[in-house]
């Protein structure tokens, strides 16, 4: 039997852990639950599968939780503290579901209290990857990712000796605009950019993927993941979503991992390996899907792509910062304050303020990602006032 716990279990990531958990009641143990303010939803979680410990973002979730549970016995706990006792509950995995920079603190207490971690929560890497593999080594523990693309390096790496590998290429859909002009973009709606072809995913993610912003964070997530110089990962963009991503090895052989789009397949890769769980979804036929595109990013069009590669370059907190402005000019995005354009022009304008302060960029605990992360969002937030005085 194994033990989980998740940090956003009613989140997308988060609701469909819990439903391939479910298909093996045998097999997997649900210790504790972190969720934000569905509380309707988290209720229902927490009556099917009886977690020890629950948390949620306020108090006053946790008061409407306990009058919707019944009387049900269940440790109920609210905010970071909250975050920070599921990650640390007795447990064989947590699964690191969140969205955004509010994962870094608990997803680090697991690591640091031995936990192994199945990461969907890229920000993670993003923001800290240098610090996250650090105490991953010096806890000797297992983190295995989620993210689609990295499960699929993650699977074709499965083996290899380290000096074996290349280059890793991920693939991206190129989004809902991938074959929209530089106008027509500029004019994209809310409703236009939420709608993913391939994925179904949260609404912060979807937009991430329209702007292509996603890849550029999966590529620093990569370049920690698996300790590989920026220089050696390359993005082709791939609209079928079928080749979830690839690894080049020395003798230029190329080993890809392919699938029907279904987030629950890298969830069960993470939950069970080096074992695999037969699920029962729809099998891929290659003959059905007739053929698969390939094509270089438009790095004119999408310009948070490059983003993402001058942070590497910049400095450690540079993605930190990067991911901290997005976080921020995304929300904005939602709310309707700002332009779909205005995104990348938000995020370039933080990430170019770092560079013209010349501040330093190292990382070397937590808090100094936490500054980065506050920095930037400060900035991006008056970026955004100032876009919105002058029209
Ligand atoms: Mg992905």
């Amino acid at each position: 039997m194994k033990r989980v716990s998740i940090l956003g279990s009613t989140g997308s990531v988060g609701v469909q852990t819990l439903e391939v958990m479910a298909s093996f009641p045998e097999r997997y143990q649900v210790m504790a639950l972190a969720a934000g303010r569905n509380v309707e939803r988290l209720a229902e979680q927490v009556q099917r599968f009886r977690p020890e410990l629950v948390s949620v973002a306020e108090a006053s979730a946790a008061q409407e939780l306990r009058s919707r549970l019944n009387g049900q016995a269940v440790e109920i706990l609210v905010g970071e503290e909250g975050l920070e006792a599921v990650a640390v509950h007795e447990a064989d995995l947590v699964m690191a579901a969140l969205v955004g920079a509010v994962g870094l603190a608990p997803t680090l207490a697991a690591i640091r209290a031995g936990r192994d971690v199945a990461l969907a929560n890229k920000e993670v890497m993003v923001m800290s990857g240098a610090l996250v593999l650090r105490e991953v080594r010096a806890h000797g523990v297992a983190l295995v990712p989620v993210d689609s693309e990295h499960s699929a390096i993650f699977q074709a790496l499965s083996g290899a000796p380290r000096d074996s590998l290349q280059r890793l290429i991920l693939t991206a859909s190129g989004g809902p605009f991938l074959s929209w002009s530089a106008d027509e973009i500029a004019q994209a709606s809310v409703e236009q950019a939420l709608a993913h072809p391939n994925w179904d995913m949260g609404p912060k993610i979807s937009i991430d993927s329209a702007t292509l912003m996603n890849k550029g964070l999966e590529v620093i997530e990569a370049r920690w993941l698996f300790d590989v110089p920026p220089e050696r990962i390359d993005v082709v963009v791939h609209p079928q979503s079928i080749v979830h991503s690839l690894v080049e090895f020395v003798d230029t052989s190329v080993i890809a991992q392919l699938g029907l789009p279904d987030m629950r397949v890298p969830i069960s890769v993470a939950l069970a390996h080096p074992e695999r769980l037969p699920l029962d979804l729809p099998q891929l036929d290659l003959a059905r899907c007739g053929r698969l595109d390939f094509e270089e990013p438009d790095r004119k069009r999408f310009p948070c792509l490059d983003l993402a590669f001058e942070a590497l370059a910049v400095s450690e907190a540079a993605p930190a910062i990067l991911n901290a402005a997005n976080e921020v000019s995304v929300a904005a995005f939602l709310a309707g304050r700002i332009r779909f354009l205005e995104i990348a022009a938000a995020n370039a304008a933080v990430l170019n303020a770092h560079v013209a302060g010349g501040g330093s960029g190292a990382l070397s605990d937590l808090e100094d990602v936490l500054a980065a992360d506050a920095w930037a969002r400060e900035r991006a937030e008056a970026w955004i006032e100032e876009v919105g005085e002058r029209r």
